[in-house]
């Protein structure tokens, strides 16, 4: 059985009770794992607080140090976390890898960052003083996660919070704990102090990280309504949030665009992870002159995307993570249906006795979508793309903006008046021109509108895990 990770101690929940994590390819019953509450909440905040006077303090290219060799230590163990997430989330087990790898590849990234934090020396009217900006970590943060990249989700917290001089109290997903447990352990044992990164665990932790009163700062990717959750909750005690929400993001093709390159960056927006991916493309807008011609393009990409369990060699797209978020999508396409869509590609489930115990659905593209419906107001976490055709770049750019969320967006062009104007206009954290939908460690991340504030990545991001201070010294005239 799984445990909790709080300080020195691999402890169950204080309540004793536990739930099964299942393998949603198969059904079958991964492990078990503590459920945990305020009581396991306030032990860790507790042991990060304690970990806070010590870790804070040392030595900035010590924690550099000590942050390398533990990333380096997990980076080894790379495969066997893989295998975990694979059996706990779903995705294939070349997804699982990359996003292995990224885990320990941002705590990297981040360690290079934590001996270079610069504050401002300020000269004062009065010249018998002088004025200085330090920086300082805040203290213990709360990192809660969803289940579609718990790795990823979870270094994109931690590693700039920890890299800063910050402990921590992380909450993976109920779904999904195993593989963020095994990459926490493989830091642990590489040598990163125990109590620096408390992991507790069970759908309850939440809202108890948000509510306890140790917890200064709140980073949650998650739904835009669990967001707005948070964001009240947090209010209460005046906490420093970050919220990475939903997205519904549009792509724009034009006529005059590599469209090679553009089904491709298309293809892998819409279709990796099983399409459960909050950077994607969730809204297709396709230029009347290539839209056939592109539509040819995705179809041929789609028909490649075997389903299947993530442990097998020849899958290429895993089963989506539970039934509810399978239903979920299948009731967004038939609403689509039911007002006049017409299914191009996939719209059901893969046939065959392998897939009678899994999550799986086929990839799905849709065309005729009328206005209204539900893939074009909602956001759609799942492998199924509406397409619309466009006569210009003025339409392309009304019907993306036409959403509540601001997450991502791009658009194919070859021109470079077109480009700009989109760069300009497109009401998103994240544009990406002619390019595939990545998201860098050098670029800030974040969203806009409805998909929330703050940021992700970069120096921007771990900027914020530290607080300004003003300094004021006296006497020296
Ligand atoms: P979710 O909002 O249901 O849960 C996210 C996390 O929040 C889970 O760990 C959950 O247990 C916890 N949680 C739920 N209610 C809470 C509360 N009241 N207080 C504190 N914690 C609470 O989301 P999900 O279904 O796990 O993930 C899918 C969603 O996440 C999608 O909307 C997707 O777009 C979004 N997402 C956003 C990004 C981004 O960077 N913007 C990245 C990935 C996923």
């Amino acid at each position: 059985m799984a445990t909790m990770i709080i300080q020195g101690e691999r402890t169950k929940a204080a309540s004793g009770k536990t739930y099964e994590v299942s393998n949603p390819a198969t059904g079958e019953v991964v492990d078990e794992v503590p459920a945990g509450g305020p009581a396991d909440v306030d032990k860790a905040a507790q042991a990060a607080h304690k970990a806070f006077a010590t870790w804070s303090k040392l030595p900035a290219n010590q924690r550099r140090e000590i942050l390398h060799k533990a990333a380096q230590h997990m980076l080894e163990k790379v495969e066997e976390i893989a295998t975990i997430l694979t059996k706990e989330q779903g995705k294939t087990l070349l997804e699982s890898r990359l996003e292995a790898r990224r885990f320990g590849e941002n705590i990297a990234w981040f360690a290079d960052l934590a001996d270079k934090i610069h504050g401002q020396h300020v000269k004062l009217p009065d010249t018998t003083t002088y004025g200085l900006v330090v920086r300082k970590p805040i203290g213990v943060c709360g990192a809660i996660v969803p289940w579609n990249f718990p790795l990823t989700l979870a270094a994109n917290k931690v590693a700039p919070a920890i890299a800063a001089g910050n402990t921590v109290v992380l909450k993976p997903a109920s779904t999904t704990p195993l593989s963020t447990l095994a990459c926490i352990e493989a830091l642990i044992e590489g040598g990163l102090p125990e109590g620096v990164i408390n992991v507790v665990l069970g759908p309850a932790t939440g809202e108890a990280i948000v509510e306890h009163p140790l917890i200064r700062k709140i980073a949650l990717t998650g739904s835009t309504p669990t967001g707005k959750r948070v964001m009240a909750k947090a209010a209460e005690q005046l906490k420093k949030i970050t919220l990475e929400l939903g997205g519904s993001d549009p792509c724009i093709v034009l006529d005059d665009a590599d469209l090679e390159g553009a089904a491709r960056a298309i293809g892998v927006g819409r279709f990796f992870n099983c399409g459960q991916q909050c950077l994607s493309t969730k809204r297709l807008y396709v230029q009347e002159g290539v839209y056939d011609e592109l539509m040819e393009k995705l179809i041929a990409r789609a028909s490649k995307l075997k389903p299947g369990n993530g442990l097998d060699k020849d899958t290429r797209m895993g089963p989506m993570h539970t039934e509810t978020q399978r239903a979920e999508v299948e009731a967004q396409i038939k609403d689509a249906v039911d007002r006049g869509a017409k299914v191009t590609y996939g719209g059901g489930r893969p046939k065959g006795a392998e897939y009678d115990k899994g999550w799986f659905i086929e990839p799905t593209i849709l065309e005729n979508v009328p206005d209204g419906a539900r893939m074009w107001t909602e956001e759609v976490f799942g492998p199924a793309l509406p397409v619309r055709k466009i006569r210009d770049l003025d339409e392309g750019l009304r019907l993306a903006n036409d959403t509540q969320y601001g997450l991502g967006s791009s658009i194919w062009t070859g021109n470079m008046k077109s480009a700009y104007r989109a760069v300009q206009e497109l009401e998103a954290g994240y544009t990406w021109v002619n390019a595939l939908v990545i998201a860098h460690d050098e670029l800030p991340f974040g969203g806009t509108k409805q998909s929330g504030f703050g940021k992700e990545h970069g120096v921007e991001a771990f900027l914020q895990y530290t607080e300004e201070k003003s300094v004021v010294y006296g006497g020296i005239g």
